[in-house]
């Protein structure tokens, strides 16, 4: 039975471009910190992945610090102020109700600290309330952390507003872009870290088809903010750690060769020199011939046309208000669990927003952020994907998801 994968958000298959990099990466021997030649080597393997980054995400080479995935960049975004935070008056912190488990899991160390954590409420579709978060802000919030769109539901969030509402305040912004890379801002038009205004950014190399366990933390210039990972002096004494060569190296080749897929409109990672003459041509053939979209939208789109609404309830109905890889849905007096458990046997991998732990099934905080029931919080399912997920895949797995919802 041929699988299909519409699990991408939780970990994207591994782009063909990465994989050769760091096949080449794996021929090198040494440690980056030493003075060798095979040390300098290494050196500048991963200095060239940074400014690749760098570039790419528009900010400059020294404002990205490499981490072992976005978890890691989140709690340093977060402990890292805390730590450097000099105005103890400053002693709130605030975050979006639906922020991912990464950032709300930092509360107890923060409380530790003595700081008081604040969750601000969403609507009905995931979105920060601006009102809300206006009340709350005033000269005692140090930071507020909103991420870009939200990992379960797809849900954009307007980050730009919300960072000029906390510098008015003279807090930082952190935004988690763990899901975003590569996508167009309603609000802000195509990705970039200048236009998005936040002082703190994470980001995670295997959501853009990278290696996992690798990330980086864009720590705007000048934001104030002390190390988490203590130790060597790797990272500018920023982020301790001999650096994860192989990783850094196939995350960078990555996030190029996705970003490129989305803009010559193959969505594929075909390395430039081995696709056709026409942007829509693939070494293995004509992407049309093979049921390619361009990208992941269409096949998502296509997902979403075949649905039958009045059984399969999307959470986030307006396409513009989501990412276009992300749908999510609810069939009512089904729960997740069972959902995934029998599209599973059907051959075909979704996710869910409700996590199985010590083998009972818990309400997703995101649905319930958002006003569900915990009963309608256990039946989140999360379709997500990616540019090889073919229309014709999200048109059988639309039929079996129809044919369990009846
Ligand atoms: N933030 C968001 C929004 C995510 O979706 C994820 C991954 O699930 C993470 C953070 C964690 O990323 P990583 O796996 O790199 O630690």
């Amino acid at each position: 039975m041929n699988r299909i994968y519409l699990d991408w958000a939780a970990s994207a298959p591994m782009n063909l471009v990465a994989k050769r990099a760091m096949a080449a990466a794996s021929e090198k021997i040494g440690n980056a910190s030493s003075q060798h030649q095979e040390g300098r080597q290494q050196r500048t393997l991963i200095d060239e992945a940074r400014a690749l980054m760098a570039m790419k995400l528009g900010c400059s080479f020294g404002e990205l610090i490499l981490t072992s995935g976005a978890t890691e960049a989140a709690q340093m975004a977060l402990i890292g102020p805390a730590l450097a935070n000099k105005n103890p008056k400053r002693n709130r912190i605030l975050m979006s109700a639906v922020e991912h488990h990464c950032v709300l899991g930092q509360t107890p160390w923060l409380e530790r600290m003595g700081y008081q954590i604040e969750l601000i409420p969403v609507d009905r579709i995931g979105r920060v309330r601006l009102d809300e978060l206006s009340a709350a802000l005033d000269e005692t919030v140090l930071l507020v952390a909103v991420m870009h769109a939200n990992n379960e539901l797809g849900t954009w969030q307007p980050i730009k507003a919300g960072a000029e509402l906390a510098h008015a305040q003279g807090a930082l912004l952190f935004c988690d872009c763990a899901q975003t890379v590569g996508a167009v801002d309603p609000w802000i038009g195509a990705w970039n870290l200048e236009g998005l205004g936040a002082d703190l950014a994470s980001f995670s190399g295997h959501k853009w088809g990278g290696p996992q366990g690798v990330g980086a933390l864009f720590i705007r210039a000048g934001t104030a903010i002390d190390p988490v990972l203590r130790g060597g002096g790797q990272e500018r004494e920023m982020r301790a750690g001999t650096e994860n060569l192989l990783g850094i190296v196939g995350m960078a080749a990555a996030l190029e060769s996705t970003l490129e897929g989305l803009e010559s409109g193959t969505g594929l990672d075909v390395p430039p020199e081995e696709r056709g003459s026409s942007p829509r041509q693939a070494p293995h053939g004509n992407l049309r011939e093979m049921g390619l979209g361009p990208n992941e939208n269409q096949a998502a789109q296509a997902f979403a046309s075949h649905l039958h609404l009045a059984r399969v309830h999307l959470t986030v109905p307006n396409p513009a208000d989501r990412l276009p890889q992300i749908v999510h849905a609810r069939i009512p007096g089904i729960d997740a669990e069972t959902m995934v458990i029998r599209l599973d046997q059907e051959g075909i991998a979704i996710g869910s927003g409700a996590a199985c732990s010590s083998g009972s099934l818990e309400p997703s905080h995101v649905l319930l952020a958002c006003g569900y029931t915990m009963a309608e919080a256990k039946e989140g399912l999360r379709f997500s994907f990616g540019p090889r997920t073919t229309i014709q895949e999200a048109s059988i797995a639309a039929e079996v998801v129809n044919r369990f919802a009846l």
